[in-house]
């Protein structure tokens, strides 16, 4: 039998009265669009954040599109962002008409490299004449923050605001801080198989600034100016269900546990595997969630089917980095543009993470990773 690369039943075994109370206390009191769960889960989002604000939307690429329309972002203004993420993170700097201009990562963090973020920038009236810098996104990826006080600093030289997708690094810390309190904003996803998910579609943006959160609420409902049917600039429909907010109110209460949970499992397979493969570098001012356990392996594709033969699923985050999509095709990039990026998509191989997985499944993975590799 095969054990499952995400477990929510498991987990919902565990929260399910509290789930059900909360879902039942919506469905007596019927406001399902912005209801006071949808109030609460912000409340608590931003303590546990540290952020003074804190707005939930219909999902991660929502609050993407929120920070960076809140920004005025838009035509003729470049975001540099890494090419190794989720195709969102892109996909929303495109939307808002903006030009994604791409950053290579470092190959111990998976994440944007600081170095070569300044090294863009200065080039960046040769490679992008004509395009205004305005951001940086950073990503963090795997649930590994990325190196946001240097990237602040190189931002700050060159008048950037910072954007996090924290889409898959809610919770994690950096220097003593969560690192969705680093940027002027953050932005995270509730996507079910996210460490924080929902029982669906769901997001949210955090920030410090009370202009830019303002701004943030009035994108969420069409551009709303004093009340909804005042509008005073394009937005969206981006509000966060209130039967979805009864779930992360369920769930939020033992996050920091099952992030525990998860560093566990991540400590055990680095024991085990780091003869054999690259395992992941966690910095010391760092702390990851481990959305994602990600080794490094030669012949990945052929170590992937072998762990499938055993009954240990796996997956690759990501076999083709964004700026070799053909929907970006238009932005110039080819084989060879980001080196350590392309070269990283060739040997990714994530395995099992979750808080859920028992000592004995654990071991099963190790055991056939270990067999595959041999
Ligand atoms: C999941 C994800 C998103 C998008 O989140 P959705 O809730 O699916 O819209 C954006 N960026 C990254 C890095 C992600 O992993």
């Amino acid at each position: 039998m095969s054990l499952p690369f995400v477990d929510l039943k498991t987990q919902y075994a565990r929260i399910q009265d509290q789930v059900r109370a909360n879902m039942d206390a919506v469905l007596a009191h019927g406001q399902y669009i912005m209801g006071p769960e949808v109030a609460e889960c912000e409340r608590q989002l931003a303590a546990y954040a540290g952020t003074k604000h804190c707005l939930t939307c219909g999902s991660g690429t929502d609050a993407l599109l929120m920070a960076l329309m809140a920004l005025g972002i838009g035509p003729g203004h470049g975001v540099l962002t890494t090419p190794f993420t989720f195709i969102a993170t892109v996909e929303a700097i495109a939307l808002v008409g903006a030009t994604p201009v791409f950053v290579d990562i470092d190959p111990r963090t998976f994440n944007m490299d600081p170095r070569k973020l300044r090294e863009v920038l200065e080039g960046l009236g040769e490679t992008h004449p004509g395009v205004e810098p305005k951001a940086v996104m950073p990503v963090d990826l795997f649930g590994l923050p990325a190196e946001y006080e240097e990237i602040g600093k190189i931002a700050g030289e060159f008048g950037l605001e910072v954007i996090n997708d924290a889409a898959q690094g809610f919770g994690a810390d950096y220097k003593c801080k969560k690192a969705v309190a680093w940027a002027k904003v953050a932005c995270t996803s509730f996507f079910p198989a996210k460490p924080l998910g929902c029982y669906g579609d769901g997001g949210a943006v955090f920030t410090d600034d009370d202009e830019l959160a303002a701004a943030m609420a009035s994108v969420r409902v069409h551009g709303m100016g004093e009340d909804r049917y005042h509008n005073v600039r394009l937005g969206l429909n981006a509000r966060f269900d209130t039967l979805q907010a009864a779930v992360i109110l369920a769930k939020l209460p033992i996050y920091e546990e099952e992030i525990e949970a998860r560093r566990a499992v991540a400590y055990r397979y680095s024991e085990a595997l780091a003869d054999v493969a690259v395992v992941p570098e966690v910095p010391p001012h760092c702390t990851s969630v481990w959305a994602q356990y990600t080794i490094q392996v030669p012949g990945r594709d052929g170590v992937r089917a072998k762990l499938g033969e055993q009954g240990v699923p796996s997956a690759v985050y990501y076999p083709l980095p964004c700026h070799l999509q053909p929907v970006f095709a238009h932005l110039g990039y080819t084989a060879g543009s980001m080196p350590v990026c392309e070269d990283l998509a060739a040997k990714v191989l994530s395995l099992p993470v979750h808080p859920y997985l028992t000592q004995n499944d654990q071991g099963k993975v190790i055991q056939a990773l270990l067999h595959a590799l041999s």
